[in-house]
């Protein structure tokens, strides 16, 4: 390998613990002329080989490995096994399983820096956001094709490619097989969800939240349920799916509000049904028939063999001002969901976003009627678990409420985190019961 990186003294450490980041201060300098996404040796200051890497001369992230250790120079091969090795950690054929919605590669964590392939029902879509994802393309979508894909689409439309010094034109499209269907239909559990891998957000649908949301579902029983930032329904299905009396779904985008309304007409007797959709975005009226208890009660079945329908209903709207009309309109909810956009992308803007998450939760937990559930997440890497536990304890504590904590989530098993990198894991949630006093629970 003739291009080399030699890191500073001192500084080798990180990646000889497996750390697949190198940052451009630890290195001292660079032998030959790598090109964009290219790979060379890491060198530690003495010229011991100690891995090869990405290059990628943008970023402050200068090299992302992709093999630590003497043993395997990366090459096209090499790839395509550590594609095929992640896609088997999924299950036997995890492209050849119906409607199933599945993160195949999540980035470092799988051993493929900057790579995201996630499929549904078949049809795969990748997300390749460093210069070394891009430099091994090819390799990565022929590895989806061998391993039984429909075809792979494209959505490397993501910011982080600026920063790479990537071109961020030609990044969406077919790279293999056909075309995608405009709408793909995936399950979890027993709802329905219709994916638009082409304009939805990311590669078309927060996988990651899938464990979470069947965790929310099963408070959802007999509950008058606030979903905030819905996309396509998520939380807001499980809950009806889980026998929530009524659901509103409020998000800014109209275009995953009416994907939503597709998913809850799914789950509530199937599409091409003449069951009728309200002026107001409505969807079903009568109640659901299940008990009210809490934790898994079985779904109530409607006359078509789905969910028994609920009030279901439909606002687009900035969650910061819906919030405080339903203050001012003295509006109140027993359960509010609370799925944000990432608010931080660096540690700088964390106390920004604290802020942000802190406005969202107090407004959220006064809108709470007696003994209610607030199922809150965030997203932002570079908040802490703890943190985010702070953050909901001050709001506590500003609204006058006590809550208890029924469960912490995270992110799907589909997006492992490796042990050695930390920075993988980025979802974290709380379910919060509110603390009725003995007086109140009369
Ligand atoms: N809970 C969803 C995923 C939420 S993603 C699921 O399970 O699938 C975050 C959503 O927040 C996006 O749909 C985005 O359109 C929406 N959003 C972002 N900022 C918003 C705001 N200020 N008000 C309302 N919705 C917002």
């Amino acid at each position: 390998m003739s291009d080399k990186v030699f890191l500073r003294a001192g500084r080798e450490r990180s990646v000889e613990r497996r750390h697949p980041w190198i940052f451009s201060g630890a290195v001292e300098r660079v032998e030959g002329t790598p090109s964009l996404g290219g790979t060379v040796a890491v060198c530690d200051s003495k010229g011991r080989t100690l891995g090869y890497g990405s290059w990628s001369p943008a970023s402050q992230i200068r090299v992302r490995m992709l093999a630590f250790g003497v043993d395997c120079v990366p090459d096209g091969a090499c790839v395509k096994g550590l594609v095929a090795a992640s896609l088997a950690r999924r299950g036997a054929s995890p492209l050849a399983e119906q409607h199933r919605g599945v993160r195949l590669v999540h980035g470092e964590s799988d051993g493929l820096p900057g790579v995201v392939a996630d499929a549904y029902d078949g049809w795969c879509v990748v997300q390749l956001a460093s210069a070394g994802a891009e430099r091994w393309k090819e390799e990565i979508v022929a590895a989806l094709m061998a391993a039984g894909a429909k075809g792979v689409y494209n959505r490397s439309d993501v910011d982080a490619r600026r920063r790479e010094g990537l071109a961020e034109t030609g990044t969406t499209g077919v790279l293999a097989g056909g075309e995608p269907p405009e709408r793909i239909e995936i399950h979890e559990g027993d709802i329905r969800f219709l994916v638009d891998v082409r304009h939805g957000h990311k590669t078309g649908f927060y996988l990651d939240q899938r464990a979470a949301r069947a965790q929310v579902g099963a408070f959802a029983a007999g509950r008058d349920v606030l979903n905030c930032f819905s996309y396509t329904g998520g939380f807001g299905l499980a809950c009806a799916a889980g026998g929530a009396k009524s659901v509103e779904n409020l998000d800014l985008s109209q275009a995953a509000l009416d994907l939503a309304k597709e998913n809850f007409a799914l789950l509530f007797g199937g599409l091409g049904t003449s069951r009728p959709t309200g002026d107001a975005g409505e969807v079903g009226t009568s109640r659901p028939t299940g008990d009210a208890g809490e934790v898994g009660t079985s779904r109530p079945t409607g006359d078509a063999g789905g969910v028994a329908p609920c009030p279901v209903s439909f606002v687009c709207a900035d969650v910061f001002k819906q919030l405080r009309l339903y203050r001012d309109q003295g509006r109140s909810f027993d359960m509010i969901v609370l799925d944000p956009p990432k608010f931080a992308d660096t540690k700088a803007q964390l106390m920004r976003a604290a802020r942000g998450y802190k406005d969202i939760n107090l407004l959220a937990m006064k809108l709470l009627r007696p003994g209610g559930v607030l199922a809150t997440f965030s997203c932002s890497g570079a908040m802490t678990p703890e943190f985010f536990e702070t953050i909901c304890r001050e709001a506590a504590w500003d609204a006058k409420r006590d809550f208890q904590i029924v469960t912490h989530t995270q992110q799907a098993v589909d997006h492992p985190v490796s042990l050695s990198f930390p920075e993988g894991s980025y979802l974290k949630g709380l379910i919060l019961r509110g603390v009725v006093a003995p007086e109140q629970a009369i």
